[in-house]
């Protein structure tokens, strides 16, 4: 089994006398690698070397061309190397190498994008009275935190690493407890790259040296992916510190689907759009909202499409990979079981047995239709490849039924009428609105974040900058 140390103050960091902790392979149950069971000392020891790095002479000295040069030969290295990070991506996450290139490519677009930024960030001159000269300066908010789930971890990691460092920051990433691989693999590159601390990998588990860090006096900002209850957590121990925090917690987005729409270019999207990472997506389209008068011709080309997908390891080259660990795999297996009691399943809400394979964590694509949008399986975060659908008969319900749950991350509204689909689009309480699409492969340059619980803040995109800087304003009077 592959070993993966921490790195710490440009040291690779764990021996003998840790804890070390088992990485299952989920396409197989079977162990895969060991990472570092990290505490509060090595949390102490990252950010010493964090602020020690930062107020160093070599990372002052790093201009912000040669920040953005550093991130684009980033971006490089990741593409000359896409086909073994994108088997390292599938070994930890057991989604299909089609998948993981495509996550691969989006975080090698991360470091180009934001190493096209870095030496364009500037203040302002703010006109205030003659003598009085009045300047704005941009400065780097200093130890940044960055706290990864297990669904995109190189896209996740790449995406706030690369807008951390193109603004001069430095940065500790605590990969999630089952998927650290693709972040040592950045770890490694980054080691003789930078001066020491200025990329640091910690990894164990979330309540230990995750916790130990996010409520860290010497951190200065804190951008974490995951669930709900662990944002609300993270931003409470922020809250003591006076820290900023980027939280993306997820969705429950809609696709809405009205009767003039273009069913063939709907169909394959809506059906991406849940089974993408066997629907482990905070962005996932597990809701269907589909008007009455075509609701039974989109759900039978759509029960077509799902029984056409196979499920199964990377290697078979099946559509649908194998659900993260075990114990989401039983927590999608109970929601599943509680569904089928109470509602009408139109395809899968099994488990998969795949040959070969036993002790992999499959589930059947399902689609499953509710009566009424209250629904516990509407509302919740099932994070699994299920799409819940709910039937609309106006404009106005699909609105208010778009927006009837607690998140507001993505939203797809398909229509071919201009006025309908601008009218939703505009009145949607979510991040994202898509018309006619869903999704843009990364969306890169798009500001991505959340309405209401789907969190606070934008990450992607120009914008991701602000999460990364302060500004200082001074002003000279002029006198002579
Ligand atoms: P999680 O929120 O528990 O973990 C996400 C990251 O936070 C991991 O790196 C974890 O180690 C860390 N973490 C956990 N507890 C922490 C703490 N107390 N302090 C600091 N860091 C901590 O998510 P999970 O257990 O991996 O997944 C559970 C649920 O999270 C899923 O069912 C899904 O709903 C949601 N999720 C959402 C996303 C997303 O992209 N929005 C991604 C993964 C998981």
């Amino acid at each position: 089994m592959k070993t993966i140390k921490m790195l710490i103050n440009g040291e690779w960091t764990g021996n003998e006398t840790d804890e070390w902790i088992d990485i299952i392979n989920p396409a197989t149950g079977e162990g895969s690698a060991q990472i570092v069971r990290g505490n509060k000392s090595h949390a102490d020891m990252a950010v010493t070397a964090a602020k020690k790095a930062l107020a160093s002479p070599e990372w002052k000295a790093f201009k912000p061309y040669e920040r953005g040069q550093l991130l684009t030969e980033t971006a490089r290295y990741i593409r000359e190397h896409a086909q073994q990070l994108a088997a390292l991506e599938s070994e930890d996450t057991g989604k299909p190498m089609k998948q993981a290139e495509a996550d691969v490519e989006a975080a090698a677009r991360y470091f180009e994008f934001y190493g096209g930024i870095a030496d364009k960030v500037f203040g302002d001159t703010i006109p205030i009275e003659q003598d009085l000269m009045n300047m704005t300066v941009i400065e780097p908010i200093g130890v940044t935190l960055h706290i990864i789930p297990w669904n995109y971890p190189i896209q996740i990691t790449s995406r706030s690493v690369a807008a951390a460092i193109a603004t001069g920051n430095v940065v500790i990433v605590k990969s999630s407890e089952d998927t650290p691989l693709t972040t040592n693999f950045l770890a490694e590159w980054f080691q003789d790259k930078l001066p020491k601390g200025v990329f640091q990998h910690v990894t164990g588990y979330g309540q230990e040296i995750g916790s130990a860090l996010s409520s860290h006096p010497g951190v200065n900002q804190i951008t974490f992916t995951g669930s709900v209850p662990t944002g609300i957590h993270v931003m409470k121990s922020a809250a003591e510190n006076v820290v900023p925090v980027t939280l993306e917690l997820g969705g429950k987005s809609p696709n809405v689907v009205f009767k003039d729409a273009d069913l063939k270019r709907a169909v394959p999207a809506i059906v991406n759009s849940i089974v993408q990472n066997a629907g482990q997506t905070c962005s996932a389209g597990s809701r269907l909202l589909v008007e009455e008068s075509i609701a039974d011709e989109l759900l039978s080309l759509l029960q077509d499409s799902f029984k056409e997908l196979t499920v199964g390891p990377p290697e078979s080259g099946a559509d649908v990979g194998p659900i993260i660990n075990k114990k989401q795999y039983e927590r999608i297996s109970s929601i599943l079981k509680k569904v089928k009691e109470e509602a009408n399943v139109l395809v899968g809400g099994e488990s998969v047995q795949v040959e070969g394979f036993e002790n992999g964590y499959y589930i059947q694509p399902t689609i499953v239709e509710a009566a009424d949008h209250d629904a516990f399986f509407v509302q919740e975060e099932i994070f699994g490849p299920v799409l819940s659908v709910v039937r609309f008969r106006t404009v106005e319900e699909a609105i208010e039924l778009a927006n009837a749950t607690e998140y507001g991350l993505v939203a797809g509204v398909w229509s071919k009428d201009i006025d309908v689909a601008n009218y939703v689009a505009s009145r949607i309480e979510s991040g994202q609105v898509f018309i006619n699409s869903y999704g843009a492969a990364g969306g890169v340059q798009m500001p991505f974040g959340g309405y209401k619980k789907s969190g606070i803040g934008r990450e992607k995109s120009h914008l991701a900058v602000q999460n990364y800087i302060q500004i200082k304003n001074i002003a000279t009077k002029v006198q002579l």
